[in-house]
Parts: structure tokens; C-alpha cells; sequence
């Protein structure tokens, strides 16, 4: 199979070029002004188009939650979550689709879910999650969220004497689950690949990290956890650890150039230099740091010291979206407001540098994915320039970033598959899955949540505040 997108515009160097690109199977194989036209001829006019974005951190399965939890700090917020976890496979199935199809139209070509699991249903909940990617034809990064310590554990102790009760699961147990995983699901080559992803250090043994190392190193697994999101949880490492959990995890051998990290909030200039001499990648989050009160990474910081930065939407109940050009605007223009010297600011350029090439390399993948180069694999974005949101004519990448993008997506393949055809995706009816959230939820506010009833007294305590 091979097609030709026609007269289309993308970014060079200077400015913009208008070219031809050929896709044959999987691969961009030409690039020029004007190209013998092969295969299905596809007509780029007026339209941009640029590398896929990669998702890199979000949470499928909080679909169901999204605008429903009240505004409250991480801890308490995912108390309640806890108690409204779906728990039922077509759920996860139904919103794993509406996760990969939100993605896919506002610049995304591939997602990593850090996919919670139903207990006791661990694997079938990573199948559904794999088979509702593969039908929407996404490139798929499935992170089972594992932990080994309950969710108590994850407040800091502050000398209150906190209880935490045993993990219904053993750390062993947790890892032969995603070993049996990785040997069913992991398949690059199609598309879809398992990472080894401890939830975080707030709620995961020494043993755990251990563990995913090892599988990580066996199976050559991308690695990916949560990292110091909330003042509460550098709290606890200092506890924990005695130490920064940076420094920890480099010493557990959990940090290298195939490890993504969410959040990256409370990360001092030391932990910074270990970012970088690991090649770790952050994946930044903003507009659930700042939905949460979690505060503002220092992206700045990571940039200036090499560090490779990329975006994510983080799940949909502390975004409450899964719109990827809002996460990269609100991601890029933040920081600002941390910097006075504007020569440090993120340009749109680089936004969208970040958000493609830095999101592919923090999957190992910069080789194959992430720019528009012949040999790279054909995960590629045509953007409809003649929109109303991006008109007048300006800057086309200048409009995308800055701008308030509004179903600007015409036309993405992943792996030189169409996956978006004049803005409709392909492998899926979306009326139809529109129909299935609808019948399948409630409106509902206000709920009581015993789970966050249970922790805020000790939350409250530890962080100091009015009792
Ligand atoms: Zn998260």
C-alpha cells in the first residue's frame, strides 16, 4: 500500500516548505517539491502537516469520572477516586475508545495509559484496554498500574503514627501478571507495547521498582511512574527514604533513557542532574498540576539542563479533558509566568518538537518515530488550515499552539494506516460509542466519598492545615 499527500505544507528550518511526501506500507520514502504521484493520491492543500503527538501520560479508565471530583489537592482526590473506580471490562473498554479517539483528534498518535487494573481481573483488563486500542488503530502504549502498598501509605506519616493495611496483593503475584502481559500483548511491531509501570514511590516497595527493572531489561520494556507530583509526597520520600526518591530510584536502577516520568513537580536542582545524566524523560502535565494544586514543574530547569520534556493530558478525571493540543498549550505558555528572562520560553516550534520527537524519545523510539523524515514510520497529523479557528492566515504552527484549535484534525495515519479520514475516525463508529457513555453513566454531583471522608483528617494534619 502506498499513497502520495499532495502540495502539502510542513515546517523546515525557516519558515514552511510545500512539498510532496510518499508513504509506502509503515514508512515515509520520499519528500520533494513535486513526486511522480504513487498509490492513492491525497490532496494536502492548504492543510499542515506534521509529525503525531504522543499522549504520554494519561489514565483511560477516568473517563468516567471526568468533571466530577470537586476541587481538592492529589491525595484526596484520588481518594475519591478510588471509590467510583469503574470495575467492569466494557467500561474500561468503552473508555479506552473515547481516550484514543480524543487523542487521535487533537494531534495524538499514540497514548500511554497508565491503565488502572480491576482487581482480580488484571488481565483481561489489560486485553480489553489493548483490543479497544487496536480496533481505533492508535499506537498504544499500555502501562498496567501496579503497586505493592495500599493507598494510606501514601500520605506522609509526619510523626502521627499513620495505619496502612496490607496490599491484597503480593509483589511477586503483581509482577508474573505483567509478565504474562508482556508475553501475550507486547508486540511492537503491530503498534502496541507493555511498559513496566509502578504506579509510584508513594504507594510501590523497593521490590517493586526491583522487579520491573528486571522485566523491563528482559523484555526490553519501556519503563514509566509517577514521580513526585505534591509537596506530600517529597514529604513522604524524605520519610521513606531518608532522601530524595530520585536518587533512590537511580540507585534501584529505575532511571535510563527508556524511563518516563509523570509529573516531575518537587524535583530539587540535584534531581535534576540526575534527569539528565540518566537520559530520563519528563512527561509534563500542567493542566492537572494545576487542576489538583499539585504547583508548576520547573520545565525550564529541565530543558536548560538537557532534560528531555514531553506532554501529557494525565487522566481525565484531573483534566477533565483528553484534548492534547490544550495540554501542550497550557504546558508550553505556564512557564512564562516562572521566568522572567523570555528568551528561556517555549516557542511553538518547540512545543511541537517536545510534544512529537521529545514524546517519541521518551519511548526509546526517536529513531523511528517523532519527525517527518524519510525511513520514520508514517504516524503523521494533516492539520485543515482553512478552519475558522486558525484563520486568518498567520502561522500555521503559531495558530495550532496558541491558538484555540477547534476539529482542525482532516486526515492521521499510524504506521501508514488512515485512522482519520476528513476529520471522522475510521476504525470505529463514534455515534455509536457516543450512544454507549450515554446509556451507560449517570449525572451525578455531590456524591459522598467514604475513601476521602477516611483520609482527610490525617491529610489535613500533615500538611498543616486548619483541623
Ligand atoms: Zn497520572
Amino acid at each position: 500500500m502506498s499513497f502520495t499527500i499532495q502540495q502539502v505544507m510542513i515546517p523546515v528550518d525557516r519558515g514552511y516548505a510545500t512539498v510532496d511526501v510518499q508513504i509506502t506500507g509503515q514508512t515515509i520514502t520520499a519528500i520533494a517539491p513535486h513526486l511522480e504521484p504513487l498509490g492513492t493520491v491525497i490532496n494536502g492543500q492548504d492543510q499542515l502537516l506534521l509529525p503525531g503527538f504522543v499522549n504520554a501520560h494519561t489514565h483511560s479508565s477516568e473517563m468516567w469520572q471526568r468533571g466530577s471530583i470537586p476541587p481538592v489537592p492529589l491525595e484526596l482526590w484520588i481518594a475519591e477516586l478510588y471509590d467510583f473506580t469503574p470495575l467492569d471490562l466494557e467500561r474500561v473498554y468503552l473508555s479506552a475508545l473515547g481516550t484514543a479517539v480524543e487523542t487521535l483528534l487533537t494531534g495524538g498518535t499514540s497514548v500511554v495509559d497508565h491503565l488502572t487494573l480491576i482487581p482480580g481481573q488484571e488481565f483481561e483488563t489489560i486485553a480489553t484496554a489493548v483490543k479497544a486500542y487496536q480496533e481505533v488503530g492508535i499506537r498504544a502504549f499500555v502501562a498496567p498500574l501496579i503497586q505493592d502498598e495500599s493507598l494510606s501509605a501514601s500520605l506522609p506519616d509526619g510523626g502521627l503514627g499513620k495505619q496502612s493495611e496490607a496490599y491484597f496483593r503480593s509483589t511477586q503475584a503483581t509482577l508474573d501478571i505483567i509478565e504474562a502481559a508482556v508475553k501475550e500483548f507486547h508486540h511492537p511491531e503491530t503498534g502496541v507495547q507493555i511498559l513496566t509501570s509502578p504506579t509510584g514511590m508513594q504507594m510501590c516497595s523497593d521490590d517493586l521498582f526491583k522487579g520491573c527493572v528486571e522485566l523491563s531489561d528482559r523484555y526490553g520494556l519501556c519503563r514509566h511512574t509517577h514521580l513526585l507530583e505534591t509537596k506530600a509526597q517529597a514529604m513522604l520520600a524524605q520519610e521513606k527514604y531518608g532522601r530524595s526518591a530520585v536518587a533512590h530510584l537511580q540507585d534501584l536502577g529505575f532511571l535510563n533513557e527508556r524511563t518516563s516520568l509523570a509529573h516531575c513537580v518537587w524535583l530539587t536542582d540535584a534531581d535534576i542532574e540526575i534527569l539528565a545524566a540518566t537520559k530520563s524523560t519528563v512527561v509534563h502535565n500542567a493542566l492537572s498540576n494545576l487542576r489538583l494544586g499539585s504547583g508548576i514543574a520547573p520545565v525550564l530547569k529541565y530543558l536548560a539542563a538537557g532534560v528531555n520534556v514531553t506532554f501529557g493530558c494525565d487522566g481525565s478525571a484531573s483534566n477533565d479533558s483528553q484534548d492534547l493540543l490544550e495540554a501542550v498549550k497550557m504546558g508550553s505558555i505556564l512557564h512564562c509566568v516562572t521566568d522572567v528572562d523570555y528568551k528561556h520560553w517555549i516557542t511553538p516550534r518547540k512545543s511541537v518538537e517536545m510534544a512529537s520527537l521529545g514524546g517519541a524519545t521518551g519511548l526509546n523510539l526517536q529513531d523511528q518515530l517523532g519527525s517527518i523524515e524519510v525511513g520514520k514510520q508514517a504516524d503523521l497529523m494533516l492539520y485543515n488550515l482553512s478552519d475558522l479557528s486558525l484563520l486568518p492566515k498567520t502561522d500555521p504552527i503559531g495558530l495550532l499552539i496558541l491558538g484555540r484549535p477547534n476539529q482542525v484534525v482532516n486526515q492521521a495515519w499510524v504506521q501508514g494506516k488512515q485512522v482519520v479520514a476528513d476529520g471522522q475516525i475510521t476504525g470505529i463508529d463514534v455515534d455509536n460509542l457516543k450512544k454507549e457513555l450515554f446509556a451507560k453513566s449517570e449525572w451525578a454531583s455531590d456524591r459522598p466519598s467514604p475513601m476521602r471522608e477516611k483520609m482527610e483528617p490525617h491529610y489535613r494534619q500533615v500538611m498543616n492545615l486548619p483541623v
